[in-house]
């Protein structure tokens, strides 16, 4: 490497980075090469601060070592919570991510402050506008899937326009500034409208749209670290900004169409109100219920089957004696399949991961539209640890909270086997009609010791 400055070095070395972390958004987008994706993604990062560690404008790395002894402390604990608490964790990141976006354009406004320019002054009111409000709503949506706070939507009359006018305030603090660059005492103002706009952003949302919120709050992490490098003249930055923003806002589109939802009914409609009345009145309803020897007869006598997983499966942590089941199924010649809702478990691609940490074919995992088509011709339809995901009332009950959300169609299959621990709702709260079809079996008991009393059954390997 003759030639090349020590800044172009950096410079090459934040190409680099970026094609990196271009590389890895496509390779994660396939369970088959996603473990590259991830790889990709972690050398680009420590390319992208490696390089930025040898700009010849740091004079001194005391602070830097620290901080970096201070943020490792809590990201390698952070970063070994249960699979079952990821969305939870990735709300805390996107905190993370967007409080410091947010320090540093303070901290930018004060080294600059009164002589920023109006471009500039526009470039860090915007960034720590949406920086606060990020850092505020994430721990808002972290807080309620930890169920520290109430999952139910927070609303009262009139709360869209207070939420915009608060917005609106934050906003009008920025242009004073832009206007007036004297007014400095504006600008810690502007931080605590947005900071409080964060949290009437997120209070009114339900726990069912959290996913969606997740992603959407990973757009605005994106997107404010995105107008820091235009702030700071990082184009890695930028780039890697501006990769995250779009991809978290792909993501959230994604979603919305998963559940049906538009995204103005998300972030409005306060989704998941009737969900709490519904959840309180159970109706003691007669079901059908079968135990393991009679699941693993009726499975035997099948030709296909389709296996619905679901968040009980995560929770059980039933993946790989899923595996022994599928292994015993298919050792007799029936063929199996698996059904994977967009929104099945707390995250998304929770279902593949799983399934794919127990070594289960790749081919074998159906997405929803491609499976919907195969049930009607489905022996068996084995739902283990699935509620919401498999509920009917999505398609014909309007009142229903969930009305409108795309389905696996379980309740076509021939014969339909739930397993799951009791007649409790999942997520949403809600009853579920499939349950109390006569085609509808239940199979009750925890998903890992009632999936290995099948196989044991069906004489697969047990422990
Ligand atoms: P659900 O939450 O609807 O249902 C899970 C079911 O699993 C429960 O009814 C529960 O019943 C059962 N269960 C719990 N523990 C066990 C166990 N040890 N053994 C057997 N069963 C168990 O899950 P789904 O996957 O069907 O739906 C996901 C829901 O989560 C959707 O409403 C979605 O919108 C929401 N969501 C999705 C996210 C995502 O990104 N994927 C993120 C956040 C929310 P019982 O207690 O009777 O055992």
């Amino acid at each position: 490497m003759t030639g090349l400055s020590p800044q172009q070095l950096i410079d090459l070395t934040y190409i680099v980075a970026a094609v990196l972390f271009i590389l890895s958004l496509k390779w994660l987008s396939s369970p088959v090469t996603a473990r590259h994706g991830v790889l990709a993604g972690e050398i680009g990062a420590a390319l992208a601060v490696g390089a930025t560690l040898f700009n010849p404008e740091l004079v001194q790395y005391r602070w830097i070592v620290i901080a970096l002894i201070i943020g490792a402390g809590i990201g390698v604990p952070l970063g070994m919570v249960h699979m079952t608490a990821v969305p939870q964790r990735t709300a805390l990141s996107h905190a993370f991510g967007a409080l410091s976006a947010t320090m540093i354009g303070i901290a930018e406004y004060y080294v600059r402050a009164p002589q920023v320019t109006k471009f500039g002054m526009v470039e860090i009111g915007l960034e720590v506008i949406i920086g606060s409000l990020t850092f505020t709503g994430s721990l808002i949506a972290a807080g309620k899937l930890q169920e520290i706070l109430p999952q139910r939507p927070i609303t009262y009359r009139g709360q869209n326009i207070v939420s915009l006018s608060v917005l609106g305030t934050a906003v009008v603090l920025a242009l004073i500034l832009v206007i007036h660059p004297a007014y400095m005492k504006l600008f810690p103002a502007m931080v605590g409208v947005a900071l409080f706009f964060g949290v009437l952003l997120v209070t009114p949302i339900g726990g069912a749209d959290m996913p969606t919120v997740i992603s959407l709050l990973n757009s605005y992490a994106g997107l404010s670290a995105a107008l820091l490098g235009f702030v700071l003249n990082s184009k890695v930055l930028v780039v890697a900004g501006a990769l995250d923003g779009s991809s978290g806002f792909i993501l959230s589109v994604i979603m919305c169409k998963a559940m049906n939802r538009s995204f103005t009914n998300v972030l409005f409609g306060a989704f998941g109100q009737e969900q709490v009345a519904a959840a309180g009145h159970v109706e003691a309803r007669p079901v059908h219920s079968a135990t393991a020897d009679e699941a693993a007869a009726i499975l035997a006598a099948a030709n296909k089957v389709v296996i619905v997983p679901g968040y009980g499966m995560a929770v059980a942590q039933a993946q790989h004696k899923v595996r022994e089941l599928y292994d015993a199924l298919a050792k007799r010649g029936i063929d199996v399949k698996f059904g994977i809702h967009p929104v099945a478990g707390r995250m998304p691609g929770h279902m593949n991961v799983l399934l794919a940490e127990a070594d289960i074919p790749y081919d074998k995992l159906l997405d929803m539209d491609v499976v919907n088509g195969e049930f009607p011709q489905t022996d068996v339809a084995l739902v283990i640890g699935a509620n919401d995901v498999t509920n009917p009332a999505a398609r014909n009950e309007t009142g229903s909270p969930i009305y409108g959300m795309p389905i696996l169609d379980v309740d076509k299959a021939r014969t339909v086997m739930v397993i799951k621990r009791s007649m409790s709702p999942g997520f949403a709260g809600i009853d579920n009609p499939l349950y109390y079809l006569d085609r509808t079996l239940m199979l009750f008991g925890d998903a890992k010791a009632f999936v290995g009393d099948i196989v044991r059954e069906l004489g697969g390997t047990h422990q």
